[in-house]
């Protein structure tokens, strides 16, 4: 059977290890979900991987194949295509992820980022899907991103560009486990709008950012009060993003998404308030679209680049 040419994609590094085949034109064509567990260490990983990829490759067609694309949850030396340091998986500091798999895989192999796929993704298929330049921002356990201009992921010189979670916002706010104060994901994450829920005393009942949102939605006026101050803090970043890179589209996604009425109006009173260059420019800043297979597609597109 003749096909269009298509890529594989990886995410790794969620509750399951998530593989999809998708053609140039963004259909997904097969794709498999399996629970992973990390601590098993690299070679297990691997080895999952490889399978998985290699059982995807023959439900579709193998000279179509582009390449594999990976969307790994840690900092990656891109000349090397080694691990420099993860969080999240143990025991990959200095592993060569790259290599390891091209040896039991005959095509090209690239890794990014996993926030950095996702804003890619967004590019590609989701809300930017008319956008060459966006930063993507996703509210999460902390606040991560990407930036993508002309078209490619922004990597900076070490690779560690993106880091919008340690923005300060606030020089004496909150401390952050970096070591500074104020830091954004501190005032803006799931996790700090959880914190604050605790902070309000709401209940025993009330303890992640879903439940004080359950809250504000019943109209529970101090639970709103929670997202104002989290849309105030996102919108202080985003001011500064918007008169630093003068992109056309700022995309925010993650789990408190679906707060966006809550949280917009005093975010974009903060933008309003700080980038005179916001309606200057006509910039949009927007909800994205694609949630978790963001960084699917966005590993996906990596091969098509
Ligand atoms: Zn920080």
């Amino acid at each position: 059977m003749r096909m269009n040419p298509y890529s594989i994609g990886v995410d790794l590094g969620g509750t399951n290890l998530r593989v999809a085949a998708i053609d140039e034109s963004g259909v997904i064509l097969h794709r498999v979900s399996i629970p992973a567990n990390y601590l098993a260490g690299p070679d297990r990983i691997i080895d999952q991987i490889v399978s998985i990829v290699s059982e995807v490759r023959a439900e579709a067609d193998l000279t179509s194949l582009r390449g594999v694309g990976i969307g790994v949850p840690g900092f990656i030396d891109m000349k090397t295509g080694v691990v420099v340091g993860s969080a999240n998986l143990p025991g990959f500091e200095g592993f060569p992820v790259r290599d390891e798999i091209q040896k039991h895989l005959n095509t090209s192999i690239i890794l990014e980022n996993d926030a950095n796929a996702a804003a890619l993704g967004e590019m590609w298929m989701g809300a930017g899907r008319s956008y060459k330049d966006l930063i993507l921002l996703t509210l999460g356990t902390g606040i991560g991103g990407g930036i993508v201009l002309d078209g490619r992921v922004f990597h900076g010189a070490q690779g560690m560009a993106g880091e919008f979670g340690h923005m300060t916002v606030f020089p004496e706010g909150n401390p952050c486990g970096c070591g500074n104060y104020g830091c954004l994901e501190k005032h803006a994450s799931a996790t700090a709008i959880a914190a604050m829920g605790r902070m309000m005393h709401f209940g025993p009942e009330v303890n992640t950012a879903a439940d004080v949102f359950a809250l504000a939605e019943q109209g529970n006026t101090r639970a709103i009060m929670v997202f104002e101050a989290m849309g105030r803090a996102l919108g202080i970043a985003l001011a500064n993003l918007i008169n630093v890179f003068n992109l056309p589209l700022y995309l925010i996604s993650g789990g408190p998404l679906p707060a966006w009425d809550l949280f917009a109006p005093s975010m974009f009173k903060e933008i309003r308030r700080r980038a005179f260059t916001f309606v200057r420019t006509g910039a949009r800043v927007e909800k994205a679209l694609l949630g978790a297979d963001a960084g699917l597609f966005g590993a996906a597109y990596l091969p098509f680049q």
